[in-house]
């Protein structure tokens, strides 16, 4: 949040749309019905929006299809300034967008405006992006003719978006498919609609024609997704979310063979070697540990520090996690607000609970206070075998897990030993030792020395069961795009 003084959250709350947005406009669900989202700091209401049934699903994508050509057509100069106009839109509005995504998520309000900053970006980037979609002319080596490689937009695409990231979830995508001439419709995470839906009215201030991005809140995502995903005039499905409902999706996906990218679950290892400036690696494991609270599929999930270094690594990240305040996200000073519901709590919960059954040291919390909201405070566990249960699964909370190893083929063994491969971290001051290590992890993106890696500049993706294909850099618009060869004598 900048310098504003007074915090209104109503002004905020009554300014977003809370109906289905489709064909440009904000409407109620056919059925009539809404649902509620509520305030994770009071389990409170906070509004209720239209609730999307099969047929509003099917109406979107009506609306979608008659926009589809148009936009298609829309030369690239003028789509990118389009994503650029919202871009600065949304800019403008950042304290407002911050505070919306603390009122439905619950995180701390310096978290989210971090994630303004950051999930507009994805839309000036691709704005820029838009022009630069390009093609390549050879002669055929024989002699025979030339080949011309084009590329088109992949089609009518389907965003499913989770809730822990609300609006870089969405523009990592939105931003690339309406870039490359997609029409969009996204299904965001029933947790957390209303940023997605001041979005959408956000980029129909900045022009975009009706139909070219729908966004369908509703509690039956299942039914929703798959009369889409079965419905032939989809041609790509974009997932950010678990790895079994991205395998289900990709299952679903297999019937027509649509295009399909998948940013699924993480399981991220951070390693501390004994040649590591330890304040620094400190600094980055927290930042690493504790951006979203915890609500990161980027976030480190385990910590392996080289035996050498592991008490002072140890007793330093405890000091800088105590230091955390626990309380409403957008009270002022506060830097840990509550889970997104009590589901997750219970989740983060159970996992210390079980941790501490197998032999993990409690150094830090460990225990939820009670009372209203889906509060979890900072936890710090050490004396963790480095493959016992809570190392196999995402925590998904503030939570520092910490294993030692001894060897360096000891900890790079370990980092690798789970399914998932998204993110790793480590901190080395030893050169060849960071090449050597960055080349032999396991997973789509390595922070070598940083414990924040995510840059909409960047290929963000996973390798293994953390999902196919990339968001951002010059990868993302690829993953919107088919390659089309003419043939030419
Ligand atoms: P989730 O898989 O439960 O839900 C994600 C989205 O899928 C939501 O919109 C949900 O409504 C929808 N969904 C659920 N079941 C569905 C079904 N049967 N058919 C169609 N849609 C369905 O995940 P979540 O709890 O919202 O988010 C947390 C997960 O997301 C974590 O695993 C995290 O690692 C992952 N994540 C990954 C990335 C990445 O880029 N790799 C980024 C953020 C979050």
């Amino acid at each position: 949040m900048s310098d504003k003084e007074v915090i209104d959250p109503q002004a905020v709350l009554d300014g977003v749309p809370t109906g289905l947005w489709i064909d440009g406009a904000s409407v109620p669900s056919s059925s009539g019905a809404t649902f509620v989202v509520d305030d994770p700091a009071t389990e409170e209401e906070l509004v209720s929006v239209a609730d999307a049934t099969v047929d509003d699903a099917r109406r979107a994508l009506d609306a979608a299809v008659a926009a589809a050509d148009d936009w298609a057509a829309t030369p690239p100069r003028e789509r990118g300034e389009i994503l650029r106009h919202a871009f600065e839109l949304l800019t403008e509005r950042a304290d407002d967008l911050a505070l919306l995504m603390t009122l439905e998520l619950g995180r701390a309000l310096p978290d989210s405006a971090g994630e303004a900053r950051y999930g507009t970006e994805f839309l000036r980037w691709f704005a820029e992006e838009a022009v630069r979609i390009s093609g390549r002319f050879t002669p055929a080596p024989a002699g025979t003719g030339r080949i011309l490689v084009t590329h088109a937009p992949v089609g009518p695409s389907l965003a499913i978006t989770p809730w822990n990231f609300p609006l870089a979830m969405g523009t990592r995508k939105i931003g690339p498919a309406l870039a490359a001439g997609n029409v969009m419709l996204v299904k965001p995470a029933h947790e957390t609609p209303l940023t997605m839906l001041a979005l959408a009215e956000a980029f129909a201030e900045a022009g975009l024609p009706p139909g070219v991005l729908s966004v369908l809140p509703t509690t039956n995502a299942g039914e929703v997704s798959t009369a889409l995903i079965t419905d032939d005039r989809i041609r790509k499905i974009s997932f950010t979310g678990s790895t079994p409902v991205g395998r289900h999706l990709l299952a679903q996906a297999a019937e027509r063979v649509q295009r399909t990218s998948m940013e699924l679950g993480g399981n991220a290892p951070f390693l501390v070697f004994d040649d590591a400036d330890i304040d620094a690696a400190v600094e980055g494991a927290f930042a690493a540990k504790m951006r979203n609270g915890g609500e990161a599929c980027t976030a480190a999930n385990r910590f392996l520090v080289q035996s050498g270094v592991a008490e002072e690594f140890t007793t330093k990240l405890t000091e800088k996690m105590s230091a955390v305040r626990l309380g409403p996200g957008y009270e002022p000073g506060v830097t840990l607000g509550p889970l997104v519901s009590a589901k997750q709590r219970d989740k983060v919960a159970e996992t210390v609970d079980g941790a501490v059954a197998d032999g993990a040291r409690v150094l830090l919390g460990g225990k939820a206070p009670g009372g209203k909201g889906y509060f979890y405070p900072a936890t710090v566990l050490d004396q963790v075998d480095p493959y016992a249960p809570v190392t196999r699964g995402e925590i998904f909370g503030p939570v520092a897990v910490i294993s030692t190893f001894t060897s360096e083929t000891d900890g790079v063994k370990a980092a690798n030993s789970t399914e998932y491969g998204l993110a790793s971290y480590f901190y080395s001051r030893d050169l060849e030792r960071c090449m050597r290590v960055s080349g032999a992890l396991e997973s789509g993106m390595v922070g070598v020395n940083r414990g924040v890696i995510s840059d909409p500049a960047a290929p963000f993706g996973g390798v293994k069961e953390s999902g196919i294909g990339r968001e951002g850099g010059t990868e993302g618009i690829e993953e919107y795009l088919s390659v089309k060869y003419i043939a030419l004598t």
